[in-house]
């Protein structure tokens, strides 16, 4: 990329000590994309510098592109997230997300929406007065559900994934790994294609349709029976392990208290 210095807004997504003294960032920026870079001293002396640089922020950033690396020149703090800051079950709801995005985001890959959707994300969790346990797990996996849309994953939930025809009601099965609902004529004339589509209840469709469609504000205040929000989290989970896989098969909701 032809630029030794780029000035943008950014949401520091992970940080971890570098070097001796040095920290490593990794940041979703508004105009570059996931950008990483070391902050020189980070670690001692430099406070102001570091402060800024915290997680849950919105913050203006200046960083250099040397030959051979990418250093922080200047950190302004724009927006903070109080709440989030100060109340570890919001920061897990953050986390869980930001560390995913981290880990399957190539760097420089630009993506606006994406910023906004974090951004809307981050404002929902830290402005909301309490988010009731049950709910943090249907409100974690409709971002995660946002997320994989906006990356090139969507779920299949209104036609289906091999004829694409409307589903109609009571005649489909689930394929995670294909990437959604298939309809039974489909399933029929292929057997062997679909033998691992298994069964999934109406109400589950409704709920993933729902919590991938409606707002947060409208996601908070429904109230879905316990069964249903975890067979939600079981899809969600099975559709994360095919797309965006991480380390560990360790469910996204492990950490939420539910
Ligand atoms: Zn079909």
């Amino acid at each position: 990329m032809a630029w030794s210095a780029i000035k943008t807004e950014a949401i520091i997504m992970t940080s971890a000590p570098f070097r001796e003294a040095d920290r490593r960032y990794s940041a979703l920026t508004r105009d570059f994309g996931k950008v990483v870079f070391t902050g020189r001293g980070a670690r001692k002396g430099k406070a102001k510098l570091a402060a800024h640089l915290e997680p849950y922020a919105i913050v203006d950033l200046e960083i250099i592109r040397g030959r051979r690396s990418v250093t922080v020149i200047s950190v302004e703090r724009q927006h903070a997230f109080r709440s989030l800051m100060q109340d570890l079950d919001r920061r897990i709801l953050t986390q869980a997300s930001l560390s995913l995005i981290d880990k399957h985001l190539k760097e420089y890959d630009h993506d606006e929406i994406l910023y906004h959707l974090v951004l809307d994300w981050m404002n929902f969790v830290d402005n909301q007065e309490s988010i009731e346990k049950k709910q943090q797990v249907l409100l974690l996996g409709s971002f995660m559900l946002r997320l994989m849309q906006q990356l090139g994953y969507e779920v299949a939930l209104a036609d289906c994934i091999a004829c694409k025809e409307r589903i109609m009601p009571l005649a489909f099965r689930w394929h995670g790994g294909k990437g959604g609902l298939v309809c039974s004529d489909c399933v029929h004339k292929d057997g062997q294609e679909w033998f691992a589509a298994r069964t999934i209840e109406e109400e589950a469709v409704k709920v993933l349709r729902f919590a991938r469609e409606a707002a947060y504000e409208d996601i908070v205040s429904t109230n879905f029976e316990r069964a249903h929000v975890e067979d939600f989290s079981r899809i969600v989970h099975d559709l994360m392990q095919y797309h965006l896989p991480m380390d560990t098969s360790t469910p996204f909701w492990r950490g939420l208290a539910v």
